[in-house]
């Protein structure tokens, strides 16, 4: 390895080991620093205020009230249930705990909650709880309130910069860590210039756009967007672990053992379901898209291709990459879910075989042969496939949309319902209980050294005007805020800032 290398690759591997608190800039209180309360009047009327917005879905207003409930003698019953849900989730997980916690998360368990207070019931049915809780909403902090979500720019300063990761059509994907919180992230750049020249404006904008509605463990998510002078910036979760392609192919023998493709196929698994759940079609399935992060779970990443399906509707298109593409999509006709699943049977076939359907090692065929043989030939099976392992590809490589695995009215349930995933409880994996089968080594940087990545070609004589800044502004909308909070939970920022208590005190009893 190259001297360069060495430098950016422990650069990297110092930075995430002192995340959190550590890579924090000495300056960061300041950075936290945001407007006075009255100045977010207007949040008032913008932000969501019913419950389930409040106190479930944005992880600080979930926290607060968690807090708040801690605070109050009369509340603890809710925090006993919400301890009590977790642990009955991990060692009897069953329909029952489900359907318990959806029930505590509607309004009413709050007017159950505060049975006791009869004119807080009122002051509830009159407005569901902002009339109690309105004053926990915002951290309290003597004169610089913290509100949600912080209205400061995010800009290059924002970020440090570390080793270049990988490299991507319109741009690279760079190392970063948020300077305020110390948060290590992916930045995926996407130039100007090549966006401009190769007309990838709405394919940029829809990518961002779907991964800013997106909040699933199985994909990765948008923490900003924002641009500089040159790109359009996307601030993803950071995958240390490397993609599933250098896992396969370039660590000991090619494939995969058995516990891990099952593991792997689990999650992309339940992340396809989340995707379609939300009527996105993903499209673009293979082994470099599916990144590993730190402790050994998967995300898909990449959602360049991926589509929002209007009702009932298919989509057409030549859209993929070659090799992964379902006979549907080479045979140009209409399509729908049903090519993520073939998707997924070409993983499952690579993981186990250590090389992709339809082709043997080293080599590469044409496109027109490549989609005879994905049309018209039948695959083979070495013996390192099982029988489920053989029977799972073969369902979900069934040339036939109609016939194929995942695609009756069951969906991806019919999926997970296969012998293949016999051992895996999918409760469990959704709710992040189970531990992966391999874990990366946090001393190693899992992806080519810095001098093998392509550098990334400039494009000369594309003039930026008007048009560009308006989609410029569309794109550059800042933090995501779902993301933004647990970033600021995550690293501890917010229990340094928080001085929540009676008061604007901090309460010294509280239990984190
Ligand atoms: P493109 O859409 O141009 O293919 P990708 O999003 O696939 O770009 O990113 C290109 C490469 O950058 C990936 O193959 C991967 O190696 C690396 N990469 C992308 N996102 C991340 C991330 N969140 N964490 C770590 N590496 C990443
Ligand atoms: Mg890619
Ligand atoms: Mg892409």
């Amino acid at each position: 390895m190259e001297i360069e290398s060495m430098v950016a690759n422990s650069a990297l591997i110092k930075a995430r080991e002192g995340g959190g608190s550590k890579g924090r800039s000495w300056k960061w209180r300041e950075m936290f620093r945001f407007s006075h309360i009255s100045q977010c009047a207007d949040l008032a009327e913008t932000i969501e205020r019913d419950y389930y917005s409040l106190c479930v879905k944005q992880p600080i207003g979930k926290k607060l009230f968690q807090l708040f409930c801690r605070s109050r003698p009369d509340l603890q019953n809710y925090i006993s249930l919400q301890d009590a849900l977790v642990l009955l989730l991990k060692k009897l997980p069953s329909p029952v705990t489900v359907v318990t916690s959806m029930f505590f998360q509607s309004i009413q368990c709050v007017s159950i909650m505060l049975k006791h207070e009869d004119s807080c019931i009122q002051r509830l049915e009159l407005d569901p709880c902002l009339d109690v809780f309105h004053e926990y909403v915002f951290f309290k902090n003597e004169n610089n309130n913290l509100s949600f979500s912080s209205r400061q720019p995010i800009t290059k300063q924002t970020f440090r910069q570390y080793r270049l990761l990988g490299k991507g059509g319109f741009g690279e994907v760079w190392a970063c860590q948020m300077r305020a919180t110390g948060m290590m992230y992916a930045c995926k750049k996407l130039e100007k210039t090549h966006v401009k020249k190769r007309k990838g404006e709405a394919m940029a904008l829809n990518e961002k756009e779907i991964l800013e509605g997106l909040d699933s463990r199985f994909v990765v998510n948008l923490a900003y967007a924002y641009e500089t002078k040159h790109a359009l910036c996307m601030v993803l979760t950071m995958m240390s672990g490397g993609d599933l392609r250098f896992h396969i192919h370039n660590i000991g023998e090619p494939g995969l053992d058995k516990d891990r493709v099952r593991f792997y196929a689990a999650e992309i698994c339940c992340g396809l379901i989340h995707l379609h759940q939300k009527s996105i079609l993903y499209r673009d399935l293979k082994p470099e898209n599916i990144l590993l992060d730190d402790n050994g779970h998967i995300r898909i990443s990449d959602l360049g291709l991926a589509v929002r399906l209007s009702e009932g509707k298919l989509v057409r298109g030549m859209v993929g990459t070659l090799g992964y593409m379902a006979p549907e999509v080479i045979g140009r006709k209409h399509y729908g879910m049903s090519v993520d699943w073939w998707g997924l049977g070409c993983l499952i076939y690579e993981m186990t075989a250590g090389q992709p359907p339809y082709r043997v090692k080293g080599e590469h065929p044409k496109a027109p042969e490549m989609e005879r043989r994905i049309q018209t030939e039948q695959l083979e099976y070495s013996d390192k496939f099982s029988k489920s392992a053989k029977d799972i590809c073969s369902s979900l490589l069934n040339t036939d949309p109609k016939q194929r695995l995942g695609c009756q009215s069951s969906g991806g349930s019919e999926v997970q319902a296969h012998r293949f995933f016999r051992k895996i409880n999918f409760r469990m994996l959704e709710a992040g209980l189970v531990k992966p089968p391999f874990k990366p080594d946090p001393r190693l940087v899992y992806c080519s050294d810095v001098q093998d990545i392509d550098e990334f070609s400039s494009v000369k004589g594309v003039i930026l005007d008007k048009t560009d800044i308006n989609f410029y502004s569309k794109f550059n909308t800042g933090r995501v805020p779902i993301t933004w909070q647990n970033e600021v939970i995550e690293t501890g920022c917010f229990k340094e800032l928080n001085t929540f208590g009676p008061e604007g005190s901090r309460s010294p009893d509280l239990d984190w």
